[in-house]
């Protein structure tokens, strides 16, 4: 767990000695924030721009009454009351620099989790390993193995960003080059521009291989609805109560 503190912090300004970053609230359960070393950072080298004092305590300068002016870059007001805003020298703004970088990936992997936290469904372990043997250890757009010990990713199909679930049904198991290239582009997309650059052999394997994995998800539901119209049915006939 990474410590987050409930402000998002984005550079408003750069000028020549200093650089200003504004601070605004968040509710971490639904942003990343910016983490407890961030803050550290913030705290240790900025200015509080309303009250100029040094500011040790970021949370006490949502309070400071101080002057506001308006700030306008290049024909927008960057500058609100309800937001903090905070002044550090340019000195600074590489290992401002290097922190925010560190927060950016984070950031993507708080999201990611956030996303599939909400995503609708959950798949098991069990139903991955039977999509495995489904797909013949095999990457579901490439055809490379993926037999342990080579790692695999469970792929979202439909992009969790765009409305994927989380579902065995929406789950493509792939090999880590495609997974990255894929990154948020639907199946689709990305399974035709794979099998356009394959010979029309190995592309009607690709094709066999998406077929079962379709088969397969169809499958269960398919029995098994079958299967209690087939019970019922059965029990008609023999004049059992349903
Ligand atoms: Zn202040
Ligand atoms: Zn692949």
């Amino acid at each position: 767990m990474i410590g987050r503190y409930n402000m998002r912090v984005e550079v408003v300004l750069v000028q020549r000695e200093r650089f200003v970053v504004r601070l605004a609230r968040v509710d971490t359960e639904y942003e990343f924030g910016m983490s407890l070393q961030m803050k550290e950072l913030l705290e240790r080298l900025s200015k509080c721009r309303r009250c100029g004092e040094e500011c040790k305590n970021l949370d006490s300068h949502f309070s400071c009454p101080g002057r506001y002016r308006e700030v306008v870059h290049n024909g927008k007001v960057i500058e609100a009351l309800d937001d903090l805003y905070m002044i550090l020298p340019k000195a600074a703004l590489e290992e401002f620099g290097s922190q925010e970088r560190r927060e950016t990936s984070r950031r993507a992997g708080f999201m990611r989790a956030l996303r599939i936290k909400r995503a609708s469904g959950k798949y098991s372990e069990k139903e991955v390993s039977a999509l495995a043997k489904v797909q013949g250890w095999r990457c579901f757009y490439c055809l490379t193995s993926i037999r342990s010990p080579i790692p695999f990713h469970r792929d979202h199909y439909v992009p969790l960003s765009t409305g994927g679930t989380n579902e065995i049904a929406n789950i493509v198991l792939a090999c880590l080059p495609c997974n990255s290239k894929k990154h948020d582009l639907h199946g689709d997309t990305f399974f035709a521009s794979m099998a356009s650059n394959l010979s029309d052999e190995r592309s009607r394997e690709l094709q066999a291989l998406k077929s079962a994995v379709v088969a397969w998800r169809n499958r269960p539901a398919t029995r098994k609805l079958s299967e209690i119209v087939l019970e019922v049915a059965a029990r008609e006939a023999d004049g059992t109560d349903v």
